[in-house]
């Protein structure tokens, strides 16, 4: 596979064509923002664990039948991925309230909701991705009845995939944002998940003492992002137990992996 110009820049990704024009490369950046990009910073060998995390995730939710655009992981930092439509809304899930909705509403941090809670917002940096309801989507036509109602019935599977899946190795999954993209399959349109699920867009909490394992670390200046998401890794099966991955081996291994190319 060929890889070719720039299609996409975003805040930790960057999307590149290849020559097959229903795939692109997704590369992970260690570009870490928050606050609507008024908190930036680079934080060594984020790209590559998030790489490997939401690989690791994507690939568990395709072996359920929760069909995604992530076709194999390429190296440390790249996958190759389908190229989709990308449908203009963050699909937000809540079990446990924190962060934003804690603040709007006023609901005491750490709330656990009666049952899963999806909030819609509108993808835009220059609006600050304000939250909407499911009848703006409708009235403007950012995505039709029947592809919310198929993203609200995946979007359930997936909570449900991923509490059992952080459950069993000490991890409560407390929030998190999918996005989700159009596909012509046999000339058809179909609506599958997209982008990335990691530490980054997943608030995760250590089971027993509520230790923060997300980008959390980053935005609320906790610091040790890199052992935290590393304990997330290893905690899945996907980092050796006994491997000490700090942020500069991770960084050695990516560009051991870049030169080999
Ligand atoms: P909140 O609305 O409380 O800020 O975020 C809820 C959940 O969605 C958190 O897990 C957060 O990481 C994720 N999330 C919401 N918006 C974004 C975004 O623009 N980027 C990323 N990476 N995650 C987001």
């Amino acid at each position: 596979m060929k890889k070719g110009k720039k299609l996409y820049e975003g805040k930790a990704k960057i999307i590149y064509t290849t020559n097959d024009k229903n795939l692109v490369i997704q590369y992970f950046k260690d570009d870490a923002t928050a606050f609507n990009n008024q908190k930036k910073s680079t934080i060594e060998g984020k790209g590559v664990l998030n790489n490997r995390i939401s690989e690791h995730i994507l690939s568990n939710l395709s072996q359920i039948g929760i069909k995604n655009h992530l076709l194999k992981r390429l190296n440390m930092r790249e996958q190759v991925i389908k190229l989709v439509e990308i449908i203009p809304i963050e699909f937000i899930v809540r079990n446990v309230a924190t962060g934003s909705i804690t603040k709007r509403l006023g609901i005491e941090d750490g709330t656990v909701l009666k049952e899963p809670l999806i909030e819609y917002c509108l993808k835009s940096d220059k609006l600050g991705d304000p939250l909407i309801a499911e009848e703006h989507i409708l009235a403007f036509d950012w995505a039709t009845k029947k592809e919310i109602e198929k993203v609200k019935k995946m979007i359930l599977r997936i909570n449900d995939f991923m509490i059992g899946m952080f459950r069993g190795v000490g991890i409560k999954l407390i929030d998190f944002k999918l996005e989700f993209g159009r596909l012509k399959v046999n000339g058809k349109e179909e609506v599958i998940l997209a982008d990335e699920i990691s530490p980054d867009t997943c608030r995760l909490w250590d089971s027993i003492t509520d230790k923060k394992l997300d980008k959390d670390r980053f935005r609320k200046n906790l610091g040790d992002l890199i052992p935290a998401y590393t304990e997330v890794a290893k905690r899945l099966g996907i980092l050796h137990e006994q491997s000490n991955v700090s942020a500069v081996n991770v960084t050695k291994l990516s560009s051991v992996k870049r030169k080999r190319k």
